[in-house]
């Protein structure tokens, strides 16, 4: 059969890839949203796990899965899946692992999207919810009935930088048969190998610290029980929580400079929360591994030394003084996101908790002259110098 212009341009699609005997340094970026099968029998091999492959992108792609596999690496972990940002993730946690009368208890600072799920869309399937204070075990134990299923806690909170009971809730999830879910976004496994904390499942909003440049969108999320796995990815591939194959090519490049990134930002936090401790208008510091912290004793025994990048403080003085300490900082974006390879500052009460009541923003010390810095890799000496700025022209007007 003779082939026209248009078709020839739609058969060349099938023709091989180069071969050779070379490999690629670089991950190989691979977009296609299907694959085609050798025949019905293969492609029954491929959905009943006989044979390793791939059939259509929502349900798995290879960057999905490389990126995947870097991340288990680093928990520790097996079979975890990358989905399309942070809150996909915990998304096909909740969905794929509770049903309608199933309770959950979330700690009363989780990242502000995840407290929203639980105040109000869980509570709407009929899944009910409780927040509670996971700085205390005891609250948590209050907040237990028969129905709970899963606790859902970050270590180090947001941007309130205190540090959760994990060695308490866990104990009690084990003793009464509660999945405890870790979102290990802020802490990292750098700092914290959540499994060998008796997290039951882990989540990560990859789009922060792993993939670290601001411009990939992704979660992750793993079970130790390989049901509660093969839930979370029947979730993903029913609801649509599918991650761009882009996205994951460059978080996987971003996470080949992890360690280095993290290392280098958390020498920066330390060296920074304790140079702006002592300067004028300062009202406090918190940074966990400061003998300050209020949690500093936990935070020493859960993170071993590895206080991570993020360090809040506030200032003397309301809105003024906030306004001009962010102007007098040029140099510093002033951006609602933190684990950028650049330092970031954000203001709460105009950004993460604007939905708060001003009585409820002070409730959490989240004051108009509060701020929280994801700090970066820069030279600390021009952060030094950046936040000395900052911080005396806030002085002046506060
Ligand atoms: C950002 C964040 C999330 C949500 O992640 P996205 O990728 O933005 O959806 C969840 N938990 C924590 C702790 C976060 O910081």
């Amino acid at each position: 059969m003779a082939q026209g212009h248009n078709t020839r341009s739609i058969t060349i699609r099938r023709m091989a890839w180069p071969a050779g005997e070379s490999l690629p340094i670089g991950a190989p970026l691979q977009p296609s949203v299907v694959y085609g099968a050798e025949s019905p029998d293969g492609l029954d091999d491929l959905y009943e796990g006989r044979a390793e492959g791939w059939t259509y992108a929502r349900e798995g792609h290879p960057n999905a899965a490389t990126l995947a596999a870097r991340i288990n690496a680093l928990e520790g972990a097996e079979g975890g899946h990358v989905m399309g940002s942070g809150m996909a993730a915990i998304t096909a946690v909740m969905l794929g692992l509770c049903q309608a009368g199933d309770h959950v208890i979330g700690s009363d600072q989780l990242y502000g999207k995840s407290l929203k799920m639980l105040r109000d869309d869980l509570p709407r399937l009929a899944i009910g919810t409780t927040l509670v204070d996971a700085t205390d075990a005891a609250m948590v134990e209050g907040a237990l009935r028969p129905e709970t299923k899963l606790i859902l806690l970050e270590v180090v909170s947001n941007p309130t930088i205190r540090i959760a009971d994990i060695a308490g809730v866990a104990a009690l999830a084990r003793a009464r048969g509660v999945k405890l879910v870790i979102d290990n976004t802020f802490t990292t496994p750098r700092a914290f190998q959540a499994y060998t904390h008796g997290a039951d499942v882990i989540v990560h909003s990859v789009t922060k610290l792993l993939a670290g440049h601001s411009d990939a969108t992704l979660g992750y999320a793993v079970a130790r029980d390989p049901a509660d796995r093969a839930a979370i990815a029947m979730a993903s591939a029913t609801w649509g929580l599918t991650p761009s194959p882009f996205d994951c090519w460059l978080a996987e490049r971003g996470l080949f400079s992890f360690d280095l990134r993290y290392d280098r930002a958390e020498d920066n936090a330390a060296a920074l929360a304790d140079h702006i401790a002592d300067l004028p208008g300062i009202l406090r510091v918190l940074y966990p591994g400061r003998a300050d912290h209020p949690e500093s004793i936990r935070a020493r025994d859960l993170l071993a030394g590895r206080y991570g990048n993020m360090v809040s403080f506030e200032v003397r003085g309301g809105r003024d003084a906030a306004n001009a300490l962010v102007r007098a900082m040029p140099n510093v974006p002033f951006a609602p996101t933190l684990g950028d390879i650049g330092t970031t500052l954000s203001h709460p009460a105009t950004s993460s908790h604007r939905g708060l009541s001003p009585a409820g923003r002070a409730a959490m010390g989240i004051t108009e002259g509060f701020f929280r810095v994801s700090v970066g890799v820069e030279d600390i000496a021009v952060l030094k110098e950046e936040f000395a700025a900052g911080i005396a022209a806030a002085h002046d007007v506060g």
